[in-house]
């Protein structure tokens, strides 16, 4: 493309300046406008005309809830006064839904929706199905689910011995020969922290590949001895900060680099053709859409993957918009593509949009990576690294605020957490306007009680995902022990403290499927319904609060409140319908909720995904 010199380089033509980027942004907790089914159909004949022009789209039959209401209540949950909810349960508050060019023209009853249909109109009978505003997962790794489409799938493999036989099994049945790189995702560097594997029998079934094998979480990577070899990693490597070659007694690397020494191997991994990558992408974002989902935030992304999204959103092949968090981790951040984003600051415009950066604070629990305030009740003497010691720039991170980026912090242990905040709140003094880019605290994993009502102080949306404490909770405790674990996955401390909190899956490394999602926020159970009675009960949500996670909430954190998250006239034809009722599910029947499937999604207007037969 003419107007695109480079990969890396932003487009011309969507200048997005960075003040403009976040003028005029509401109130995170101020409500959405509050519209009875009756106003709402009064703005739908409106918004039409008198002759109601035909709709592209009428969804009738249906149970809709618009989310149009206000928050619930931060203590407990309950629905606000305005919510169509009595001492019966909750009532959806809308029938039909009418679209028209993408956005949505009318909400309210089947009666009413008549008049908007006429020839062309694709009328869709719901027979009862729920529809509610689309999900947003606003932190995802579609890059690293295309490729793990690529890739040998490791998850679930009981031990090494498992996991290389699969290995083989993958370079018998897709021919590779020999020399060519084998790439595999998902042994669980988390469980298996206290004995991981090594290079021994990986080369033995495999001498003549150089296999590069990811663990689950992203903190660990395993290698052959021909990838440590392509890799150029010996017993002279040294430990970069925040990372580490396992090495045995003599010093010799074993085969497992963790936490920030992951890219000495990573680096040397050839990247797929162009054509293969962008193939593999489409399918993945392709069954997100599956899965109701209708916008990401893709979190991480570097030139070879921003050049591939600009490539599909030209070729109209995004099912879904994407919000970009540009990638800075690494020993040298990708100056290329940051300084070009610098110099052009936040695109703001169109499917694709390139508003913020994403940096890592310290690294995961599981591998005793994250920065913990005192040291790991397993571990003594141990309390990881973070922030500027794990390699963090600040003068970077606070270039990319004051051009206007949103900053979006992955921040584990308690430490972590606490300098990021500190790092905010610094961050404000001397650049004002940087409090208003909708900052974020990724996973918010571990926080120190008195830490919890900083995030509203300082505008910071904490960032969580339901699945990771279900994966976590079989060895979180022993991390941490059973103190700090009360502020570990607290959605409801969150909550009562007034920050804004914003669900997502971060996939593909979890269960990034809704409905697991929901149970496992309304419950504290995993799928299998343990622990009875929920693990640290008391942060669970209410059903509201956690489709507002995924709705409402999360669009505040994509910049989208307005466009997003609630379904109402003027608003992006943004729609998931399923054929269960999270909402009207009793309490002792919240495992019905597992059971539930994504029928149809919209996508501005769209129908990207229809699985009703
Ligand atoms: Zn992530």
């Amino acid at each position: 493309m003419a107007d695109r010199p480079s990969v890396s380089a932003p487009r011309s033509g969507t200048r997005g300046l960075a003040t403009t980027g976040v003028a005029g942004f509401a109130p995170p907790r101020g409500g959405l406008t509050v519209l009875t089914v009756a106003a709402l159909a009064m703005v739908g004949a409106a918004c039409g005309g008198p002759a109601n022009p035909a709709a592209d789209l009428v969804l009738r039959g249906g149970r809709v809830y618009t989310l149009t209401w206000s928050d619930p209540a931060r203590e407990d949950g309950a629905p606000a006064a305005d919510a169509p909810h009595d001492a019966s349960g909750w009532h959806p508050d809308a029938q039909a839904v009418a679209v028209r060019d993408g956005r949505i023209v009318f909400v309210g009853s089947d009666a009413d929706v008549q008049a908007y249909v006429a020839d062309g109109t694709h009328v869709v009978d719901l027979a009862g199905a729920t529809v509610l505003p689309g999900i947003i997962d606003a932190h995802t790794h579609a890059d690293s689910y295309a490729r793990k489409l690529l890739q040998v799938d490791l998850v679930g493999v009981a031990n090494e011995a498992e996991a290389v036989d699969r290995v083989v099994a993958w370079k018998h049945d897709r021919q590779i020969p020999d020399g060519e790189w084998i790439v595999g995702y998902g042994w669980d560097d988390g469980a298996w922290a206290d004995h991981y594997p090594t290079t021994a029998l990986l080369s033995d079934k495999l001498p003549d590949n150089p296999v590069y094998l990811r663990g689950l979480h992203g903190f660990a990577v395993w290698g052959n001895e021909a990838a440590l070899s392509a890799a150029g990693i010996t017993r002279a490597t040294p430990d970069p900060a925040g990372g580490a070659v396992l090495r045995d007694k003599g010093g010799e690397p074993t085969g497992v680099l963790k936490d920030r020494a992951t890219e000495l191997l990573s680096s040397a991994v050839p990247e797929p053709s162009d054509d293969v990558y962008d193939a593999a992408l489409v399918t993945a974002l392709d069954s997100l859409a599956a899965a109701g989902i209708t916008a990401i935030a893709e979190a991480d992304v570097g030139a070879y993957h921003l050049a591939a999204l600009q490539r599909l959103e030209t070729s109209n092949e995004l099912p879904m918009p994407v919000w970009v968090w540009l990638h800075t981790q690494g020993f040298d951040p990708d100056t290329v593509l940051l300084h070009g984003w610098l110099q052009h600051g936040p695109d703001t415009e169109g499917r694709l949009q390139v508003r913020s950066v994403k940096v890592f604070w310290d690294g995961a629990l599981g591998s005793r990576g994250a920065w913990m305030l005192d040291d790991y009740s397993d571990a003594p003497g141990q309390r990881g690294i973070g922030g500027s010691a794990y390699g963090v720039s600040r003068d970077w991170v606070s270039r990319m605020a004051e051009a206007g980026f949103q900053i979006t912090i992955h921040a584990i242990g308690d430490a972590a957490n606490r300098d990021a905040l500190d790092y905010l709140d610094s961050l404000y003094v001397v650049a004002p306007s940087a409090r208003q880019n909708r900052n974020r605290i990724e996973h918010a994993q571990v926080v120190a009680p008195e830490d919890f009502p900083r995030f509203a102080e300082l505008d910071a949306i904490a960032s969580m995902q339901p699945q990771h404490a279900m994966d976590d909770m079989r060895w979180a405790e022993e991390r941490v022990g059973p103190e700090r674990i009360k502020g570990a996955y607290a959605w409801r401390s969150v909550r009562r403290a007034g920050a804004l909190l914003a669900f997502s899956s971060d996939l593909p490394g979890a269960d990034w499927h809704l409905f697991p999602s929901l149970h496992a926020a309304v419950t504290r159970q995993n799928p299998a319904g343990e622990p009875a009675g929920g693990w640290y009960p008391e942060q669970r949500l209410s059903p509201e609060e956690a489709l507002r996670a995924y709705t409402t909430w999360a669009a505040y954190g994509i910049f989208s409140e307005d466009r997003k998250g609630a379904i109402a006239p003027g608003r992006d034809a943004d729609l998931s319908v399923t054929d269960v009722d999270p909402l009207a599910t009793a309490a002792d029947d919240y495992g019905s909720i597992l059971g539930g499937r994504i029928l149809m999604t919209v996508v501005n207007g769209k129908v990207v995904f229809d699985g009703r037969k």
